[in-house]
């Protein structure tokens, strides 16, 4: 079987962290501040602090900017319902803007015009675009936007550690920017996350809520406010710090083996069978999704494939198809580009140890199953 994706994780790595663990230095210590610096370096931010998940760093950047009941935020249709479920847990209201049908990543005429046209009655508090797949999003224009209103920019870059635009890494270009090392992201930790921001006064807040709303000082511990833990464990750390020293070689390869794709489909798009992801130079293909035409179950093929040895999956979920956020209007669910995308949206096997001849099974397995 060809699976969809495998964690690749080295001897070394698996050797460094029994070390760790024979040490009896168990959760946030030297690791942790040794690969928080690291990764701070990689991305140029200031403020670098790993975390338990990638749900826990929204979460943190959302405590720390305090959005709460009476606040709005608002979130891209077709992503991972973390991105929304944090809002609500928060007691914020959920507003859904839909996506674009190339690159995955918020509509950004829409936004301006749900952003423009905002009533309320909540507070419009922040934008939280996804780095959907890892296609890095307009941050310019959202930027630009947000400013214009006052509005807090949540980076969800959960997909996109080493994504780029115009220079600058994705999640270090908003307020806060969030990241997941999921075993299904480029980078894992097993669980894991982290969060990043430049400005000093909230990297604090963000370090405390992630420790109990605590801080040690020569006296001992200084509660500030309630917090939770959301701490990373020492040895997470040390296979996030062996995963970081190859990433960059890891997202060569992830771009090589998505041009193979792009070439390799390319029948299948002239057919008008299938559509393909808009690429990008900062693209870090953590997902390599296309869109099936309408004519076909999505669910079907999925099946045929795997009878040929090929693992696939959907791509994302529609917040607003969900249908569990009691704030969100979806009434008009299915001329959403998000429905569209979570319905016809196809994940192929994609990761850095595949090469050009897994892409080569994996497209006759398609063409097939499509015939
Ligand atoms: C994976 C993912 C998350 C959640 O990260 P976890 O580490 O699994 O908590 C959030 N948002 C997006 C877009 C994701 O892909």
């Amino acid at each position: 079987m060809i699976k969809l994706s495998t964690p690749n994780i080295g001897e070394d790595a698996i050797d460094a962290m029994n070390q760790v663990i024979r040490s009896g230095q168990l959760v946030h210590g030297e690791e942790c501040l040794a690969f928080e610096k690291e990764l701070a370096t990689y991305l140029n931010v200031n403020h670098a602090l790993v975390c338990s998940n990638g749900t826990a760093a929204l979460h943190l950047a959302l405590l720390t900017l305090e959005i709460g009941p009476g606040d709005a935020v608002i979130v891209p249709d077709f992503t991972y319902p973390a991105t929304a479920n944090v809002v609500a847990v928060c007691g914020a209201r959920v507003v859904v803007v839909d996506v674009d049908r190339e690159n995955y990543c918020i509509d950004i005429k829409k936004l301006r015009d749900t952003v423009r046209n905002w009533q309320g009655p909540e507070k419009l508090k922040a934008i939280m675009p996804v780095h959907e797949f890892g296609f890095p999003a307009d941050m310019s224009a959202i930027v630009e936007l947000a400013n214009e209103h006052s509005l807090a920019v949540i980076e969800d870059a959960a997909c996109a550690i080493g994504a780029s635009r115009d220079g600058r890494k994705m999640g270090t270009i908003g307020t806060i920017g969030c990241f997941s090392f999921h075993p299904r992201k480029t980078l894992t930790t097993g669980e894991g996350g982290l969060v990043v921001t430049n400005n000093a006064e909230l990297a604090d807040k963000l370090r405390r809520f992630r420790n109990h709303g605590m801080e040690r000082t020569d006296k001992g511990m200084k509660f500030f406010y309630p917090g939770l833990n959301y701490r990373l464990t020492n040895f997470q750390a040390t296979l996030g710090r062996h995963q970081l020293q190859q990433l960059e070689n890891w997202l060569k390869r992830r771009v090589t083996l998505a041009r193979d794709y792009i070439e390799l489909l390319q029948p299948l798009v002239v057919e008008g069978k299938i559509r393909l992801p808009e690429t990008n130079s900062g693209h870090s293909w953590q997902t390599f999704m296309i869109v099936l035409d309408r004519r076909y179950n999505r669910d079907e093929i999925i099946t045929l494939l795997r009878a040929q040895g090929v693992e696939s999956s959907l791509g994302a979920q529609s917040l607003t198809t969900l249908n569990i956020y009691p704030t969100v209007d979806n009434s008009q669910v299915t001329t959403l580009v998000g429905h569209e995308l979570f319905t016809q949206g196809l994940a192929l096997p994609f990761c850095e140890i595949y090469d050009r001849n897994t892409a080569i099974k994996v497209v006759q397995a398609l063409s097939d199953s499509l015939n």
